[in-house]
C-alpha cells in the first residue's frame, strides 16, 4: 500500500468551496492507486480567533469572548450546511452545538476567574482542528471518498509541555497502527486534525503554532508513508515570501537540510519540526498549492539538486529581541557562557543567533513574555540590555559551502541597511544577519533582486516570470 499523507492548511480548508477542492485533490491521489491519509488544519484564522477569545476571557471580557465564539459557531454551522445533507448534516450540527456549548462554558469559567493557564489555552485552541477534522471527515464520507474521521488526540500522544508539546514518537506509531492502519486496510480515507494531541492520561495538548505540518510528518513517519504532501496557498517553497517579493520564484527541489534551515529561520510555509520525522525515514516531502493542484510544487529530498545560484531561498523571522550581556567582571573566567545559556535553558527559550567577544555576548530570542524574567536572571551575572523589533534575514543554499566573495555580495546589496549581528552557521548552508524590523522588506527585496536576477532554470521555475515579462513586452508593442 502506497500511503500518502496529505496535509491541508488553513486557507486550503477556509470555506466549503476550498474543502470541496481538497476532496478532488484527494480523489486524484486515490485514482492513482495511493492510499491517502488526510491531516487538516483549522479553517483559516480560527486558531487566532480562539486564542483571542481566551485572551478576552482572561481579561474578564466575557461578552467579547462569547461574541467571538458565536461568530465561529455560525461560520462552522454554515459550512456544515453547505457541505452536508440528510442525517449526517443533522448529526454534525448537533455535535457542533455541543462543542460550542462546552467552549462557551469554558470561556465563561475563564472570565469568572480571569486566569488562563497554558493547559487551558491548549484546550481552547484545540477546537479549531477538532471541528474542521470532524466536518471534513463527514464530508469525505458523504461525497464518495469513504472518509473516516479520527480524533487526532487518540493517536498523537505527547508530553505535557502545553503550547509546544513534544510528540512521543513510538507511542504515536503504535496508536496509528491500531487506529489508522485498519481504516486504510478497509479502503477508507482517515481524516485527522493537525496541531492537536493529548498526553497519555488524555489531557489535550498542542504542538505549537503552525503545528499541523508537524502532525502531517509524524503521521507520515508513523505509517511509513511513501510521501508527505503539505498543501498550502502558494506554489511551493519560493525564493522568498511572495508577500514580500511578488516576483519570488518556485524552488523545484530543495534538500531536507536546506528546507529545515529555512523553516527554522522563519519561512512560515513549513513548521520547523516538520522535516525531522521525514528525514528519519527518508520520506520525500512535497509542498503543493491547493488552489493550483496541477503545479508541480517543491520536492524536499535527501540530496540537494546542484544549482548555479548560491542560494535557494531567503527566510525572514520577525519579532525578535537582541539581548546584550556585558560582563567585565567575568573577564577571563571560564563557565561564563555556560552560566548565560543555563538562564535560557531554565526559561525554555531558544536562542536563534549568538555572537561573542571577550566580555560581551549578544543573543537573539523570539520576543516573548519571559524576557523580563530572563533579563533579571542574567543581571545576576552581568550587565544586560535588551531591544526588540528586530528581524533576522537568513539566506540558505548548499552552494555557499566554500564559495568566496558571497558575504561581500550580500552586504553590498544591502549597504544602506544597518546590520546588528552576522552569523554563518556551522552547517555552512546559511548566512544570517539581524536588522531593524522596519528595514527587512527593503533588504530582502534588494537581496532577491541581486541573487535571483538570473535564476538557474533547473532549480527554479522561471516560466512564471517569463510569462509576466512576455505579457509586458506584448503590451508595450501594442
Ligand atoms: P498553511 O495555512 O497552509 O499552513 P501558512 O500560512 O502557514 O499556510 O504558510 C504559507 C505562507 O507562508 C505563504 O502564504 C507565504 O506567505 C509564507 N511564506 C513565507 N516564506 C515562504 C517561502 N519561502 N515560500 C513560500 N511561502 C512562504
Ligand atoms: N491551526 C494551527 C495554527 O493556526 C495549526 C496550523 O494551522 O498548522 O497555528
Ligand atoms: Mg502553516
Amino acid at each position: 500500500m502506497k500511503i500518502v499523507v496529505m496535509k491541508f492548511g488553513g486557507t486550503s480548508v477556509e470555506s466549503p468551496s476550498a474543502i470541496s477542492r481538497t476532496a478532488e485533490i484527494v480523489e486524484g491521489r486515490r485514482a492513482r492507486g495511493m492510499a491517502p491519509v488526510v491531516v487538516v488544519s483549522a479553517m483559516a484564522k480560527v486558531t487566532d480567533q480562539l486564542l483571542a477569545a481566551a485572551a478576552a476571557a482572561e481579561r474578564g471580557d466575557k461578552t467579547g469572548a462569547l461574541a467571538i465564539s458565536s461568530r465561529l459557531r455560525n461560520r462552522h454551522l454554515d459550512a456544515v450546511s453547505a457541505l452536508l445533507s440528510g442525517a449526517a448534516a443533522g448529526t454534525v450540527h448537533a455535535w457542533m452545538e455541543e462543542q460550542f456549548q462546552a467552549l462557551d462554558d469554558l470561556l465563561r469559567g475563564l472570565a469568572a476567574v480571569q486566569e488562563l493557564t497554558p493547559r487551558t489555552t491548549d484546550l481552547v485552541a484545540s477546537y479549531g482542528e477538532r471541528l474542521s477534522s470532524r466536518m471534513i471527515g463527514e464530508y469525505y464520507a458523504q461525497c464518495g471518498l469513504n472518509g473516516a474521521y479520527v480524533d487526532a488526540r487518540t493517536c498523537i500522544l505527547t508530553d505535557s509541555q502545553h503550547g509546544k508539546a513534544v510528540p512521543l514518537e513510538d507511542k504515536i506509531e503504535q496508536q496509528l497502527g491500531q487506529t489508522v492502519m485498519p481504516l486504510l486496510q478497509q479502503g477508507r480515507i482517515p481524516v485527522l486534525g493537525g496541531f492537536i494531541g493529548a498526553t497519555e492520561s488524555g489531557v489535550t495538548t498542542t504542538l505549537g503554532r503552525g503545528g499541523s505540518d508537524y502532525t502531517g510528518a509524524l503521521v507520515g513517519r508513523g505509517l511509513n508513508a511513501h510521501a508527505i504532501e503539505i498543501w498550502t496557498d502558494v506554489n511551493g517553497i519560493m525564493t522568498t515570501d511572495p508577500r514580500v517579493c511578488p516576483d519570488a520564484l518556485r524552488v523545484k527541489t530543495i534538500s531536507f537540510e536546506e528546507a529545515a534551515e529555512l523553516a527554522y529561520f522563519g519561512a512560515k510555509v513549513l513548521h520547523p519540526a516538520t522535516i525531522l520525522p521525514a528525514v528519519q525515514k527518508n520520506i520525500p516531502v512535497w509542498v503543493l498549492n491547493s488552489k493550483d493542484p496541477a503545479n508541480h510544487g517543491t520536492q524536499i529530498t535527501a540530496m540537494a539538486a546542484h544549482s548555479r545560484s548560491p542560494f535557494k531561498s531567503i527566510a525572514i523571522k520577525r519579532k525578535l529581541t537582541i539581548i546584550d550581556v556585558v560582563a567585565s567582571r567575568m573577564l577571563m573566567t571560564h563557565g561564563y557562557l555556560r552560566a548565560i545559556f543555563e538562564v535560557f535553558d531554565r526559561h525554555k527559550s531558544a536562542v536563534d543567533m549568538v555572537s561573542t567577544s571577550e566580555v560581551s555576548v549578544s543573543l537573539t530570542v523570539d520576543s516573548n513574555e519571559r524576557l523580563p524574567a530572563i533579563a533579571a536572571d542574567l543581571s545576576q551575572i552581568a550587565d544586560v540590555k535588551y531591544e526588540g523589533r528586530k528581524a533576522l534575514v537568513c539566506l540558505v543554499g548548499e552552494n555557499i559551502r566554500g564559495q568566496n566573495g558571497i558575504a561581500a555580495q550580500v552586504f553590498s546589496a544591502i549597504r544602506h541597511v544597518n546590520v546588528r549581528m552576522i552569523s554563518q552557521g556551522a552547517s555552512e548552508i546559511n548566512m544570517s544577519f539581524m536588522i531593524e524590523e522596519e528595514d527587512v522588506e527593503e533588504a530582502v527585496r534588494a537581496l532577491h533582486e541581486h541573487f535571483f536576477r538570473d535564476p538557474d532554470p533547473d532549480v527554479f521555475d522561471v516560466t512564471e516570470r517569463e510569462g509576466l515579462s512576455n505579457a509586458i513586452a506584448t503590451a508595450q508593442e501594442n
